[in-house]
């Protein structure tokens, strides 16, 4: 069986990815220093508990396991907290990056499927937004996975190294099983705090900026089942094991549909049976108005999202909080 090293694995789209993983018969080992992680999200192969940030811990463990691959998912991911603590975006998402990929040159480990971000982008000037657009980010966040896409794609021509950068949109949702769904400390994202926002297990929806240049003056997103992020990691790593992505590769991830904040809100009333108490509130920085995928995944590697409707993925991550989870605040 391959053995598929995970960072982050016991993290929310981590641990669908092992999940995943394990059902295409790899073995995920989770490398994950459980800072944001879940012990309880690792379940289908063993737990490195370790951290990026120790060049010999990687080391050790690539020497222990003889990974045939990596899924690089560590890191640090809310845009908001981007804009204040730039500096520890750069040092956990950058230079830990570049620890992983050191060991993986000393090891003679040859591919990785990394976790980038449509926030790569920036301000899009075309919609919906094309692998092949301009890369400006606005938010340090952007700018940490940009810098190490431009490292992956250096190190093939250099190393060869060959991976594949896949730029998610909005991910949610959760395990149609129920065995796995988001479970973030504090909660940020919009659809885990709506439906707590419903159920009356949380503050009013604060909608952040209703004064944008979109149809109803709140933000557009394009939002993706994690388990369709999921399947799109197990994808990419087969074509990188089969020889078919010969050196960088870069695809978005995404369903091509764009949802306002106000249509999630509707949408998660409809779903729960309950209307979502909300405040409007100034803009949250670093936030573009519109983000929605155009995607090459079909083409490149045979992917395409499962779960497109937006009732479907607020149904999933409604079982996951009523059956399973608490949102924390
Ligand atoms: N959002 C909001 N209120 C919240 C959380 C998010 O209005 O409490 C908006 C946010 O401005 C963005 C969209 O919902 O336009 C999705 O945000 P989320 O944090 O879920 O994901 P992100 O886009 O940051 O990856």
């Amino acid at each position: 069986m391959r053995r598929i090293l995970v960072t982050g694995g016991a993290g929310y789209i981590g641990s669908h990815t092992c999940s995943a993983l394990a059902r295409a018969n790899f073995e995920p080992l989770t490398f994950d220093n459980l800072s944001t992680g879940h012990r309880w999200a690792v379940k289908w192969g063993p737990l490195i508990e370790s951290d990026l940030r120790d060049p010999r811990a990687i080391r050790s463990a690539f020497e222990t396991y003889a990974p045939d691959g990596v899924i690089h998912f560590a890191g640090s991911a809310y845009v908001g907290e981007s804009m204040m603590q730039p500096r520890g975006y750069f040092r956990n998402n950058v230079e830990s990056t570049l620890n992983l990929l050191d060991a993986m040159l000393d090891c003679g480990v040859d591919r990785i499927v990394f976790s980038s971000s449509c926030a790569t982008y920036g301000l899009p000037k075309v919609l919906p937004i094309q692998e092949s657009h301009p890369q400006h980010p606005i938010n340090p966040y952007g700018e940490s996975k940009l810098f190490i896409e431009r490292a992956l794609w250096w190190y093939s021509q250099a190393y060869r190294l060959r991976s594949v950068a896949l730029r998610y949109f909005n991910a949610a949702g959760a395990d149609p099983d129920g065995e796995l769904g988001e479970a973030h400390e504090p909660e940020t994202h919009l659809i885990p705090l709506a439906i707590a926002a419903a159920l009356r297990s949380g503050p009013p929806l604060r909608i952040c900026g209703t004064d944008y240049s979109t149809p109803d003056g709140t933000c557009v997103r394009d939002y993706i089942h994690v388990s369709d992020l999921a399947a799109a990691h197990v994808a990419s790593l087969r074509a990188l094991l089969n020889g078919h992505i010969a050196d960088f590769t870069a695809l978005n991830l995404g369903t091509g549909i764009g949802h306002s904040v106000l249509d999630v809100l509707r949408c998660v009333a409809e779903v729960t049976g309950q209307p979502v108490p909300n405040q409007a509130c100034p803009r949250r920085p670093g936030d573009p108005p519109v983000l929605v995928a155009d995607s090459l995944a079909q083409s490149v590697i045979g992917w395409s999202p499962a779960h497109c409707a937006l009732p479907d993925i607020v149904r999933s991550a409604y079982l996951w909080h009523q059956e399973h989870y608490e949102v924390p605040f």
